[in-house]
């Protein structure tokens, strides 16, 4: 079984093409225009994918050394996302799909950055049924219980931000570029994660809240900053290693509760802040620790990424689970639904 995959869902354009479970190309096109902005402006993201999506699909085609004829079906990004952004990556598939006479395969972008565990690897194994996914992006912070690959439940998610929003709006108030968050992650490898304390939010049960932290975040600075107008540059490193020490603190927190309560002993992270190395340490520790087992994805796998959409896209071809030509994306798209 020969798969293309197509992610369009925030400001990545990515094509990836898939023989069974292994991933022969993963292309991933990352939009720049952003940057200046300060965050992703949803009317330059479409249009970006509109450039990006054929010079994209062809690059995966030849990395992969496959010819558009020998593919077996197209999958794609239904949602969530920015719904401009989703548009061009459906339509395309829908398009294809039709020309080349072969079924097409709607994805859920959630359940990708959890079944992107699924990729075989030689250098990593993959979790058996049920385990526990905390999905840490851009737009979601969830922890799910996995007990099959289209049967999961969400024990927990954010009230307000998502975690990777904490980074990258934390990150905003330093003055770094967006998105922030893997400079926040490059600064705290230098600095002391305890020179400075910020308090975790008090949330019952397995729910996550991350609009305080950032308040408090901002009266920190400002307060500093009054008596020290130097005080970001001269103190970077300890800040950022700070603020990402609270964070990855309330994150372990969480998925320890949910650990006990379930009973469940293997754990996984999914989604862009899964590149962290704080949570990758956090969670590597974690195996000896509390004797669990844990699953941390490639780099490759932990951003938006196509190759994430191919193996649901396998996963469900193997089911028959096919989708109609009449689909339309959906910019919020429950999990499992
Ligand atoms: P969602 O998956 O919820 O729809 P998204 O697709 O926009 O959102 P992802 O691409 O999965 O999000 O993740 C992007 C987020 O990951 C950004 O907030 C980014 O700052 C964060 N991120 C990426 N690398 C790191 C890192 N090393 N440390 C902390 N955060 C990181
Ligand atoms: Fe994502």
């Amino acid at each position: 079984i020969y798969i293309l995959a197509i992610e369009s869902s925030c400001d990545d354009t990515s094509a990836a093409v898939l023989h069974n479970n292994r991933k022969l190309s993963n292309v991933v096109a990352t939009q720049k225009i952003h940057e200046e902005y300060g965050g992703v402006v949803p009317e330059l993201a479409s249009r970006a994918h509109q450039q990006n999506i054929v010079p994209v699909v062809d690059r995966a085609l030849a990395k992969a050394n496959i010819d558009k004829k020998q593919l077996s079906a197209i999958a794609f990004t239904r949602g969530p996302g920015l719904m401009g952004s989703l548009l061009v990556g459906t339509s395309f598939a829908k398009s294809l799909a039709q020309g080349l006479g072969i079924p097409l395969i709607e994805v859920n972008h959630m359940e990708a950055h959890i079944l992107a565990h699924f990729i075989k690897d030689e250098e990593q194994s993959m979790p058996g049924f049920p385990f526990l996914a905390m999905t840490i992006s851009g737009g979601h912070t969830q922890i799910v219980k996995v007990n099959d690959y289209f049967d999961m439940e969400i024990l927990g998610e954010t009230l307000d931000d998502a975690v990777g929003e904490a980074f990258d709006k934390s990150a905003k108030l330093l003055g770094l570029p967006y998105p922030g968050g893997p400079l926040i992650d490059a600064h705290a490898k230098k600095g002391n994660p305890k020179a400075f304390k910020f308090p975790k939010p008090k949330v019952e049960g397995l729910n996550f809240s991350f609009s305080g932290l950032k308040t408090s975040i901002l009266y920190f600075i400002q307060k500093e900053t009054a008596a020290n107008p130097d005080f970001i540059a001269e103190n970077i490193d300890d800040i950022c290693a700070s603020m990402q020490y609270t964070i990855i603190n309330i994150l372990m927190d969480k998925l320890k509760l949910a650990s006990k309560q379930t009973g469940i002993k293997q754990v996984a992270i999914g989604g862009g802040v899964s590149a962290n190395s704080g949570i990758r340490k956090a969670l590597t520790e974690a195996n000896k620790k509390y004797g669990w087992k844990t699953y941390i994805p490639k780099f490759e796998y932990c951003t938006d990424n196509a190759a994430m959409i191919g193996i649901v896209g396998y996963l469900k071809f193997m089911e028959g689970s096919f989708t109609d030509q009449g689909v339309s994306p959906k910019a919020r798209f429950a999990l499992g639904s």
